[in-house]
């Protein structure tokens, strides 16, 4: 079977939703299912397939993991879409709002030459640009230890650099950009009250409060005073 836009996007949906399965290791087909935004029935049919095909491995009524075949696979994906994203923002002059679409079909068209070559004209980055990490050609995330934090974890005069988002709503995205968040700015958290649910950073000359549930989204590293 080959690698069509609807196996890939399985393998990536699962990929993702490995970050946050459960203790035996397993995603329930429910959860799969709402991430590819399909029936549970369909998805079962498209597990069993995938199963076939050594690219998962499905447990009936527990749930499905990738194998290394389709780990592998899944990483190739989000290379391509990561790679797509960060080529459309740094060489197009997109906005990281508006290129998830985009990438989203590109992930599945574009050919290995061509995202080397895009790969080799960004510098080989090690994230896209909402701070996601891109996998290497093999397949691997790069190794260095996650040390990035949800904002809403951080005290108060805690200096901070914003590396990554989790939620990537074009909205919310767009919020972003009009309170002065990019990623790689750096600021102090000056509070972090979680009776009331509110966090304020200072960024520059100008303070943005949020909600905690905002913060807990925003992924940065503490950085030296
Ligand atoms: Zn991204």
């Amino acid at each position: 079977m080959l690698p069509s836009s609807t196996v890939e996007n399985y393998l990536k949906a699962l990929y993702q939703a490995e970050a946050t399965r459960n203790e035996n290791g397993l995603v329930p087909i429910g959860q799969l299912a709402t991430a590819v935004r399909v029936a549970p029935g369909t998805a079962t049919t498209m597990v069993k397939a995938l199963a076939e095909s050594g690219l998962v491995q499905y447990e009936p009524y527990l749930g499905v993991r990738l194998s290394p075949a389709g780990t592998k696979l899944a990483a190739l994906v989000l290379r391509r879409h990561r790679l797509v994203e960060q080529f459309l923002v740094e060489v197009m002059g997109m906005s990281w709002a508006e290129v998830h679409e985009d990438a989203e079909q590109l992930e599945h068209v574009v050919s290995d030459r061509l995202i080397e070559r895009m790969d080799a004209m960004l510098g080989h980055p090690s994230v896209d640009p909402h701070g996601d990490p891109i996998p290497t050609a093999d397949g691997e995330l790069r190794g260095d230890a996650d040390s990035a934090v949800p904002l809403s974890e951080c005290e108060v005069k805690t200096r901070v650099k914003f590396v990554r988002v989790i939620d990537q709503d074009p909205d919310f995205l767009r919020y972003l950009s009009e309170a002065g968040f990019e990623l790689g700015a750096a600021g102090i958290v000056t509070e972090n009250n979680r009776a009331a649910g509110i966090v304020t950073i200072k960024v520059d000359d100008s303070s943005v409060s949020m909600g905690h549930s905002v913060a807990e989204q925003l992924l940065v590293e503490r950085i030296a005073n």
